[in-house]
């Protein structure tokens, strides 16, 4: 695959890119349908920061279990754990639920005649405002199930916009085959290096031009989500807006808690990672590939250009992420005390 056609790649250098310019969190490979989990993911999420942000990134850094949040527990009064999930909720995930939303220090418990109880460290925040989904497509060459992507993305509405990135030249004929609403970027990448002095040296640019806007999608109002289809035929769900409020929850604390630095640093010697200063990000740029490059699906003892690095950099990509972005790895929390299940046993 030639470097212009790596998805990957040109993943990792919008959200790069992305992370520089836009306040609030930017994250990738998330579910974004309701009806059908996992049956869409979009590429690229971006969550404006909404006016308590602050009061999030207080909480825990990783993402706070849905169930959770709907509980009826509040920070004021502790309740008996079974009470304080969704009645709707199955007790295996409501215990799970529980216990993970205690060990994120997004609920603290405490012991009361043999039963154990729990609260919020604090009330939910309204932390996130609008949502922006984008679809990477490098090139529109080879677009897959693109239309249909952009057509379930406008339909449902969860997010409140639609992109659709590419670094092809977009023609009228592309826009007319995808939806008006979908806003469009035509990403332009110079990945060319130089070697000054025996070091490497990056201008690794990314910039982005707007070939159209996308247009706001009516996230307040029951969306349409494409179930199967069939000759003929293709099976709809109708989601409320509740439902889509909810989902719309989900996504923001998904990409809170995972964020984009999802990708490993290749155990190689032609792994040489990208200096953050030059690209915003440590990436995993391979010189024997010249591109970046997915130490997760395609580096290892079967690749030619392979030698094992004899002492792999500690690369602490997290840490890179608690600096450069306003998320916070660690915060000092708002837990009266840590409490592990063990202390009840
Ligand atoms: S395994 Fe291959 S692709 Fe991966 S860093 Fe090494 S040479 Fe590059």
């Amino acid at each position: 695959m030639s470097p212009s056609a790596s998805e990957f790649a040109f993943e990792l250098e919008l959200c790069a890119h992305l992370e520089a310019r836009r306040s609030g969190i930017v994250a990738r490979q998330l579910g974004a349908s309701v009806a059908d989990p996992g049956g869409r993911i979009l590429d690229v999420v971006c969550v404006a920061p909404g006016p308590e942000f602050e009061d999030r990134t207080a909480i825990t850094s990783e993402t706070v279990p849905d169930a959770a949040i709907e509980s009826d527990v509040g920070p004021g009064r502790a309740r008996y754990w079974k009470n304080a999930v969704p009645d709707d909720c199955h007790p295996d995930h409501a215990r799970r639920a529980v216990e993970r939303a205690c060990e994120i220090g997004f609920f603290e418990r405490e012991r009361r005649k043999g039963r154990e109880y729990v609260r919020q460290v604090a009330r939910y925040p309204d932390w996130y405002g609008r949502l922006v989904g984008i679809e990477n497509k490098p090139d529109l060459g080879r677009p897959g199930d693109l239309e249909a992507q952009l057509r379930t993305d406008v339909s449902l509405a969860l997010v409140d916009e639609a992109i659709l990135a590419t670094e092809s030249y977009v023609t009228r004929a592309h826009l007319n085959r995808i939806p008006d609403e979908v806003g469009v970027w035509r990403v332009h990448r110079d990945g060319s290096r130089t070697a000054q002095s025996g070091a490497l040296e990056s201008d690794l640019e990314v910039e982005v031009e707007v070939i159209r806007e996308p247009t706001p999608l009516p996230v307040d109002e029951p969306g349409i989500e494409p179930l199967e289809s069939r000759p003929g035929r293709t099976d709809i769900a109708v989601v409320p807006p509740d439902e889509k409020a909810r989902a719309r929850r989900r996504l923001a604390e998904r990409a809170y808690g995972k964020g984009w630095r999802t990708y490993g640093i290749p155990d190689c010697r032609a792994c040489e990672p990208t200096d953050p200063a030059d690209t915003g990000a440590t990436l995993p740029h391979c010189e024997w590939a010249d591109r970046l490059v997915d130490a997760n699906s395609r580096c290892g003892p079967s690749c030619p250009g392979y030698e094992p690095a004899a002492d792999p950099d500690e690369i602490d990509l997290e840490a890179e992420r608690d600096r450069r972005t306003p998320w916070v790895a660690d915060p000092t929390g708002k837990r009266r005390r840590q409490s592990g299940l063990g202390q009840f046993e």
